[in-house]
């Protein structure tokens, strides 16, 4: 899961980006509304944790504009304000929640779950497709009984794949939910990821559709 985080504290910025790291997400920081609105342009994201007070425009101003054009990926706002007047005035205008700061990272990441959970469409935590269960915010996975482990990016393409079964992604779309700026893709990265899902998974959980991409079948 690929996060934009728009916060113009360094200390913060910092910390939230190392803490949703350590999460397993794949978390890309801007500073303030003008490089959000570049960055979401150019890459998909899964969530928008977004801060109220930036220098320029204003994070709530952002927000509107997101939702003004029909953009409807979830938005947690993060703010150090804490009145009322301006929690319910980024809830009205369109986010999705909302953290206080200062907040416990723990809470962050379980409230992103929530709202990427809620975004799916799905009420249980697990992730279960067929004989596979899938644990978001452990990153456990059962698979016919047996407990397996995954890396972060095993398991974050395992979950890209499972979020629409039957439907192919390619190898740049994966790519862009597995990695953020300024990590390095080694060219046959997916496919060695795949490979490995494929040995503990059967050859057949993941399809090759040629020259296309990937895709995890309808579970029957
Ligand atoms: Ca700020």
């Amino acid at each position: 899961m690929r996060l934009l985080l728009v916060e113009d504290d360094a200390m913060i910025g910092e910390a939230v980006r190392k803490g949703m790291r350590q999460e397993g997400f794949v978390v890309d920081w801007v500073r303030d509304a003008g490089a959000a609105e570049h960055a979401l342009r150019a890459e998909p994201y899964d969530l928008l944790l977004l801060d109220l007070g930036l220098p320029g425009k204003s994070g709530l101003d952002l927000l509107e504009e997101l939702r003004g054009r029909g953009e409807n990926l979830p938005v947690l706002i993060l703010t150090a304000r804490d009145a009322v007047a301006d929690r319910v005035q980024g809830l009205d205008r369109g986010a999705d929640d909302y953290l206080v700061k200062p907040f416990d990272l723990d809470e962050l990441a379980a409230r992103i779950r929530a709202l990427l959970r809620r975004r799916e469409g799905r009420a249980r935590p697990q992730i279960v497709h067929g004989a596979l269960v899938l644990d978001p915010a452990t990153h456990g996975a059962v698979f016919d009984g047996r407990e397996l482990t995954f890396s972060g990016r095993e398991f974050a393409l395992l979950q890209a794949l499972l979020e629409q079964p039957g439907a192919v992604l390619s190898r740049a779309r994966l790519e862009e939910r597995l990695y953020g700026w300024g990590e390095e893709v080694e060219s046959n990265a997916v496919e060695v990821h795949v490979h490995h899902l494929r040995k503990k998974l059967g050859a057949d959980f993941i399809r090759t559709v040629r020259g296309v991409g990937y895709m995890v079948p309808k579970a029957p």
